[in-house]
């Protein structure tokens, strides 16, 4: 089997999504891409085909499992770098409308590229810190979704995120073996920036023995207007 049939395999087995033969050949085409790219610029430390296929787009579409069934949901990825989770969500769901945002221009070019390639027509990229972002009326509590995967830590993450969903939306951070103790010491700063915790759902893969985890924040007040705090003081002094 190709590392794209193996991914379709895997997501079918494990998480019962169904990828077309099309979206099969978009999985294949990205990952040349990647390749093809990181020749250039240093977008990932993984380049096997199938371990790319299981850390990069299996990882991503662990999301799935809490992404409501909703057409035309407004997911925006915070922190995209090389387009993780956001290119291998909008591959799966055409139907979701994303935003990939990073503070790196050079990255969001590939992405550019990847999407113009792949004809992803639900895909925008957006160069903006993320505390700016939260700042600015245009994406201000304006998605219905926040992603984001090995961007911060906890509290960090969760003013970068936060303040960009909309009441009733939902912040996912894909975490590693530390989230469930860091989501019970962030406890406070969830319930500051307007969040509630969910669930925080256990995301196994094959052949990888680190655990994963998505801790789930539901939004469920407005965030104050003093958060985010302006660019670098959420790193600088996280919240308690
Ligand atoms: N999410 C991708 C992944 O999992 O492969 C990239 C992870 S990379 C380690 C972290 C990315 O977050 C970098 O591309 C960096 O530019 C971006 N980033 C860090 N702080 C940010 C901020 N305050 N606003 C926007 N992007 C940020």
């Amino acid at each position: 089997m190709t590392p794209g049939e193996t991914l379709a395999a895997n997501a079918a087995a494990l998480l019962g999504i169904n990828l077309s033969g099309e979206q099969v050949l978009q999985f294949e085409r990205l990952t040349q891409l990647l390749l093809a790219w990181n020749e250039r610029m240093n977008l990932t430390a993984i380049t096997d085909p199938e371990a790319i296929a299981i850390k990069h787009y299996l990882d991503a579409l662990t999301l799935c499992q809490l992404l409501p069934r909703v057409d035309g949901l407004r997911l925006i990825d915070v922190g995209t770098g090389a387009g993780f989770p956001g290119l291998p969500l909008a591959i799966a769901f055409p139907r979701l409308q994303l935003t990939l945002m990073d503070s790196t221009a050079k990255k969001l070019r590939f992405i550019d590229s990847a999407a113009e390639s792949l004809e992803l027509g639900n895909i925008r990229s957006l160069h903006a810190r993320a505390e700016d972002a939260g700042r600015d009326p245009d994406h201000r509590e304006a998605y219905d979704i926040v992603v984001a995967r090995a961007v911060a830590r906890l509290p960090v993450l969760l003013e970068y995120t936060l303040p960009l969903c909309q009441p009733g939306g939902r912040v996912i951070a894909m975490k590693g073996a530390t989230a469930v103790k860091d989501a019970s010491a962030a406890s406070e700063a969830i319930a500051a920036l307007g969040g509630k915790l969910f669930a925080i759902k256990e995301a196994r893969l094959p052949t990888l023995d680190d655990p994963r985890y998505l801790v789930v924040i539901d939004k469920i007040n407005p965030t104050p207007l003093r958060y985010p705090r302006r660019a670098g003081l959420p790193a600088r002094q996280p919240l308690p």
